[in-house]
């Protein structure tokens, strides 16, 4: 009996042991990323309801931004701007906040972003035009969760300058795909930043971009986007290795067009992360709600983050 019970307690000690482990897999640092504040954020944006570029509520989803960042500490500033002749006469405006590099000297930046509008639902094409579209996870996940890491590398700067971006007009207008009505808000930051380093190649004042996209999906599968920067990629995947979750990263593969397509195209390395495989029950329905992500998972993705964003600037940030 004794015998047993001695089993028992040590049964009962490896269990505690292992179960912050996620099964005893391999022993895991604690994610400095907060995925309870990065969902309160996401539901912060959510319960202000549907909002498309143009709209009252994506400036009162912008004002909220700004106001958590600003209890927080940073600064940001908006970017106002029209983009005709496919902007359909919107007022576009993308939120930007720099934070500043370990090395005071060092000039170059690393572009970390997430668009914030969501997809408008009341134009033709729709199957389903009066549907409550609130985006959780397509815009909310990646722009409560680019928050929270903007108050993590507030804490813990890089030794190149990162500039946080929310993209305004990500979204198609037209309800079917077409990338001359999208990526509004990036094309304008490249634009934006051609000028800012003029005189200069865009790829050596910006090596690398990084871009969040649907990332907080409660069965996390983050795709492997095959237009992505190969070297990007091999850097995360060694984040990912690290923290032993490649059960959740690149068990898919697919070419995105998205707000790192701008970037590419001035030669930027950019990196796509965004859940991409099986989307059809969610994406761009009514089911895009507070239920169908997770704090969990929002952690997961914040933690690669914070693991691989020192990979890429030791690698692509050296000093000069
Ligand atoms: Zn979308």
């Amino acid at each position: 009996m004794k015998r047993v019970m001695l089993l028992l307690v040590a049964a009962i000690a490896i269990a505690a042991f292992c179960l912050p482990m996620n099964g005893c897999d391999k022993a895991r640092p604690t994610s400095p990323i907060d995925g309870n504040r990065a969902y309160a954020w996401v539901k912060g944006m959510v319960d202000i309801g549907p909002r498309p570029a143009g709209t009252m509520e994506l400036k009162a989803c912008r004002d909220y931004i700004l106001g958590e960042l600003k209890k927080l500490g940073l600064t940001a500033k908006v970017d106002s701007f029209k983009s005709e002749p496919h902007g359909a006469g919107i007022e576009f405006h993308n939120i930007e906040c720099e934070i500043p590099a370990t090395n005071a000297d060092e000039k170059r930046l690393l572009v970390l972003g997430s668009h914030y509008d969501t997809k408008r639902t009341h134009v033709p094409g729709n199957p389903n035009p009066e549907m409550l579209f609130v985006g959780a996870n397509d815009a909310g996940s990646s722009s409560g969760l680019l928050i929270e890491l903007a108050r993590h590398f507030k804490a813990n700067p890089l030794p190149c300058r990162l500039l946080l971006t929310w993209f305004d007009g990500e979204e198609s207008l037209p309800w079917e795909w077409d990338s001359d009505k999208a990526l509004f808000g990036s094309r304008r930051c490249v634009q934006q930043l051609v000028k800012r380093f003029k005189g200069g190649s865009l790829k050596d004042a910006v090596p690398c971009m990084v871009l969040l996209d649907m990332v907080g999906h409660k069965d996390l599968a983050i795709t492997q986007d095959t237009a992505s920067n190969q070297v990007l990629i091999k850097l995360f995947q060694q984040a990912i290795d690290q923290l032993s979750y490649g059960s959740k990263f690149f068990q898919d593969k697919n070419h995105m067009t998205d707000d790192h397509v701008p970037f590419l195209n001035y030669g930027v390395r950019a990196i796509d992360l965004i859940q991409f495989g099986d989307v059809t029950a969610w994406w761009h329905t009514g089911n895009d709600t507070m239920d169908l992500i997770s704090p969990e998972s929002l952690a997961i993705v914040g933690h690669v983050v914070s693991v691989a964003l020192p990979l890429v600037a030791a690698e692509f940030y050296k000093k000069q």
